[in-house]
């Protein structure tokens, strides 16, 4: 298991909180022990230097290797809250670096307006999960917005849309053509998930004009975190 730092300079650490009374009480931590530490985007072999009240300080000894998040961003439709947090969990785990939820004009109507309030439990969601599968870092996920105001902030990269449809391209034929179209870099990948009643026409105009391509994930319908689990793994497997 990695421990996130709450503070850091470039020879320390700090763990406060809920993580500080694991490794005090449950670990029984003394100083000298050592931990793996997340501080920032980096990660550190570190030593306890010592124990305080609620926090445990650490010496970082040596930087290990980090394993970056794949530069994908999942617009994510708010859906039923426990299989969007499933979704969350599971893209974390598969390397997303940024959900940017959005509110869909079929997003039912309870849940969006209550969306906002989630949003700080789908930060923990992540952040579990990405200490569970091991991350460095831990994905951002931002307060969920219209879709026309997300569509604004996503102007780079190849942008995907999910969308069950004859006139799609696959996803994996549309991520072989950004990979190849950039070279020695990794693509930038923003892909969007619809809600339970899928996109409507309007939405999927809007997505037009803004440039991005419908792409499908094969001939059954998938549930909202299905699509969201397999587009990630889909993308895990192709870029990694
Ligand atoms: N009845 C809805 C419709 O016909 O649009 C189904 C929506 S589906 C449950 C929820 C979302 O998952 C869709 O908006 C789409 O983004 C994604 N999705 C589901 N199956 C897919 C597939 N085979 N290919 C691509 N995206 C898919």
């Amino acid at each position: 298991r990695r421990w996130i730092a709450d503070s850091w300079d470039e020879a320390t650490a700090s763990l406060t909180g809920e993580q500080a009374s694991h490794l005090i009480r449950v670990l029984r931590a003394q100083p000298g022990m050592e931990f793996d530490i997340v501080a920032g985007d980096r990660v550190w072999h570190a030593v306890i230097a010592g124990i305080s009240g609620d926090s445990v300080r650490f010496n970082l000894l040596a930087e290990e290797k980090a394993d970056p998040a794949l530069p994908v961003t999942l617009l994510l439709s708010v859906f039923r809250f426990e299989r969007m947090e499933w979704a969350i969990e599971k893209a974390t785990e598969l390397g997303v670096e940024r959900v940017l939820p959005v509110i869909a004009r079929r997003s039912e109507k309870h849940l969006a307006q209550s969306a906002k309030t989630r949003a700080e439990r789908w930060r923990r969601i992540a952040r579990e999960a990405a200490k569970q599968s091991r991350r460095s870092d831990v994905p951002v996920i931002d307060d969920p917005l219209p879709l026309k105001t997300a569509l604004q902030q996503e102007k780079q990269g190849a942008r995907l849309l999910l969308a069950e449809q004859e006139r799609s391209t696959t996803l994996r034929h549309a991520l072989t053509e950004a990979l190849a179209a950039s070279g020695d870099q990794m693509p930038l990948i923003s892909m969007a998930v619809g809600p339970e009643g899928g996109w409507t026409a309007e939405e999927e105009a809007l997505f037009d004009a803004e440039g991005w391509k419908p792409v499908s994930l094969g001939p059954r319908i998938l549930r909202a975190e299905t699509a969201a689990m397999t587009a990630m793994a889909v993308t895990a497997a192709l870029l990694e």
